[in-house]
């Protein structure tokens, strides 16, 4: 039943009025420039709906968090069933849905992450990597990658590789120290006995889909070995299932000493976020059990929400699906690409974690305007605005492939057509 205040009686001029009025005025602007000027009402698999009818595959997907697809039916009777029992704990007795979470990460995780530690988000699960880092090593140095994203609270803000979000807020964390990504000469150079971590992306994200050279996270390893250094993997974007294998890691078989999780394992539903560690690691707890934690962190709603995810991933092979229709995805994107080489530079990515780059970010720009008129929400990768990212539920059809190919192939042909003649 919705009252006249329910959402669905607001009405589309209000909702972005008030938009403006009283959340972000300068976000609405530019989301009304690309194209972005309804509102959304409901979602099913790849594809949400707005309030005139309109129908748009979802290839942004929340920034990579809807892997099994918007509304999911197991993961949403599984809520539903939480939420009517216990949507949040007395935080003071054991909770079964947090328990059976964590023991499931164990059981899924490579090596022997076996703990786990809930919280609400990828920059707090990146947070509380880099306290527990530095009360493990007793060390205070942290070294991560250029054009990296790890969020935006404080210390994964100071940890991020892109200037333009760091610089305003200075100064940020000591003692943190960006490398170029993918050079595993420059790991050796800088990962020393004075770091407590090396924190990587297994495939940068938000830096514009970089896939590392092969051997990468394997001489990451062994760099931390050597040191001391703990290594942790930021799997936030590339976990369970995104780029074809369950983790990023898993395309070099490396384990880390610590594994950050969130978007998809929301199952799109509750959002959660996990710092996963081994028992080495764990060892920070002993003395204070307290010494870092989170009020909703870890709640039983969340921790449903996560467990169905994971079961929906396994039992619909959604990893394999991921690799097969990433494939057919970054074929038919090079196609367009061959058709308009000096335009579209090049296409890339594992799975349904993609990236094609543009000669330019206004050319991204154009090209996403063009995407969301045919129908598709598409967006630029957050560090590298050259890079449009394609990153859709992992329950994508051969049916809805062709759709966005479509789509791309003719926002690409009329984007050049509009550019002819302008050298980038
Ligand atoms: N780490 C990575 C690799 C991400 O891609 C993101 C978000 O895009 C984050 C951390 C931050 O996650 P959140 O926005 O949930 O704080």
């Amino acid at each position: 039943m919705s009252s006249p205040q329910s959402p669905a009686n607001y009405g589309d001029e209000n909702v972005i009025h008030d938009y403006e009025a009283h959340v972000n005025p300068s976000l609405a602007a530019l989301m009304k420039f690309v194209g972005y000027d309804s509102v959304e009402v409901s979602a099913q698999g790849c594809v949400v709906r707005d309030s005139r009818g309109r129908e748009f595959l979802d290839c942004l997907g929340g920034y990579g968090t809807m892997s099994v697809g918007y509304s999911h039916p197991h993961v949403v009777a599984t809520v539903r069933e939480q939420l009517e029992r216990q949507a949040f704990g007395s935080r003071a007795l054991f909770s079964a849905a947090q328990t059976r979470l964590a023991k499931k990460l164990a059981e899924i995780a490579p090596g022997d992450l076996q703990y786990t530690f809930f919280c609400n988000s990828g920059t707090e699960a990146a947070e509380a990597a880099i306290k527990l880092a530095r009360l493990k090593t007793g060390r205070t140095k942290l070294v991560s990658a250029t054009g990296s994203f790890h969020g935006k609270t404080m210390g994964a803000l100071s940890i991020s590789g892109r200037d333009r979000y760091k610089t305003p807020f200075a100064p940020l964390v000591p003692d943190c120290v960006n490398v170029p990504f993918g050079d595993a000469r420059a790991l050796r150079e800088t990962v020393d006995e004075h770091t407590a971590a090396l924190l990587l992306e297994p495939i940068q994200g938000e830096g514009g889909i970089l896939v590392p050279p092969d051997g990468y996270l394997k001489a990451a390893r062994e760099i931390c070995d050597q040191s001391g250094a703990l290594l942790v993997f930021d799997e936030v974007q590339t976990g369970l299932g995104r780029t074809g294998k369950m983790w990023g890691a898993d395309w070099e078989n490396v384990a880390p000493d610590m594994m950050l999780l969130a978007k998809a394992l929301s199952g799109g539903c509750v959002p959660i976020g996990a710092v996963l560690g081994t028992p080495n690691v764990w060892e920070v707890w002993t003395e204070n059990p307290l010494i870092h934690s989170s009020t909703f962190g870890g709640n039983p709603l969340a921790c449903a929400a996560g467990f169905a995810a994971i079961e929906a991933v396994e039992n619909e092979n959604l990893v394999a699906r991921s690799q097969e229709q990433g494939e057919k995805l970054r074929a038919a994107f090079r196609a367009t690409q061959d058709k308009h080489p000096g335009f579209v530079k090049e296409v890339r990515g594992r799975g349904l974690m993609i990236g094609v780059e543009f000669a330019h970010d206004d050319v991204a720009g154009l090209v996403i305007a063009g995407l969301v008129g045919r129908n598709v929400l598409a967006a630029y990768t957050l560090n590298n605005p050259t890079v449009i990212r394609f990153e859709p539920p992992l329950v994508i059809s051969d049916a809805q492939i062709a759709q966005v190919a479509d789509a791309f192939a003719e926002s690409v042909a009329s984007s050049a057509e509009m550019l002819e003649g302008i050298e980038f």
